[in-house]
């Protein structure tokens, strides 16, 4: 192949016959006289500067590809909707999310959750909750002076069964007040752990998840980490921030 020549990129004809052949602004791709359709007059005008700067010769792919544009520019549009509608979609989840946790915790600051209570050995159900309410009372009133249980509602979380290990009971106290006074002082009892704040599913989850993040920096050797509320939020810190 000479230098002069060149390959036709339609036809794959090589011929040196620059001056009919016309070369595509797009892809580059040059055509020969027998496949870009025009005539000699037309070539001699593409090739004037000051008219190749104005009006652009393209190939029959580009000039396909260049039909499609619209189409491809309405299918984006309606992508970005699209993307726009799901971005708006998921904030909107998460806010409900937030919306309903607060809500639910809110709902939880008055109740605190007793274990290990022993459960009545009797049928009847309403002498199961005098026995539940005597016990409470008898736990609570050990823990702090200050609190009444007059009028607090209580129940067994979970169907009572006969023989199975004692379910918690939810201790729905008058105040959150009263509820904070128990939490506090809960040291006071033999077991502490046997008392717990109402919480939700997320945050035992998210405790859970702090436990085992405790576990593995210890196994990692890192020394002196506990697990400290720090403005109602759990935290893993160092037990020497405490003191300082
Ligand atoms: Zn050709
Ligand atoms: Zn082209």
């Amino acid at each position: 192949m000479s230098p002069k020549s060149f390959t036709c990129s339609k036809c794959s004809k090589t011929t040196n016959d620059k001056k009919l052949s016309v070369s595509c602004n797009s892809c580059k791709s040059i055509l020969c006289g027998d496949c870009h359709g025009m005539s000699p007059t037309e070539v001699r005008v593409f090739e004037l500067k000051t008219i190749a700067r104005v009006v652009s010769f393209l190939c029959v792919d580009c000039k396909s590809l260049m039909a499609q544009i619209p189409n491809i520019m309405k299918q984006l549009e309606e992508l970005t909707k699209e993307v726009h509608h799901l971005r708006l979609r998921q904030n909107m989840l998460v806010t409900e999310g937030a919306i309903q946790e607060l809500a639910e915790r809110t709902k939880r600051t008055n109740n605190i959750i007793i274990y290990d209570v022993p459960e009545s050995t009797s049928d009847k159900p309403l002498q199961r909750q005098e026995h539940d309410k005597e016990e409470c009372r008898k736990i609570i009133t050990c823990v702090s002076k200050k609190v009444s249980c007059d009028n607090v509602k209580l129940f067994r979380l979970g169907k009572f069964q006969a023989g199975a290990s004692p379910h918690p009971i939810k201790v729905v106290m008058k105040s959150k007040n009263d509820a904070i006074e128990i939490l506090r002082n809960k040291t006071k009892l033999d077991k502490p752990s046997n008392i717990k704040s109402d919480q939700t599913a997320m945050q035992r989850e998210y405790l859970k998840y702090l436990r085992d993040e405790l576990e593995n920096r210890t196994n990692n050797g890192e020394q002196g980490l506990t697990i400290k509320y720090i403005q109602g939020q759990p935290k893993i810190i160092c037990k020497q921030e405490i003191k300082n």
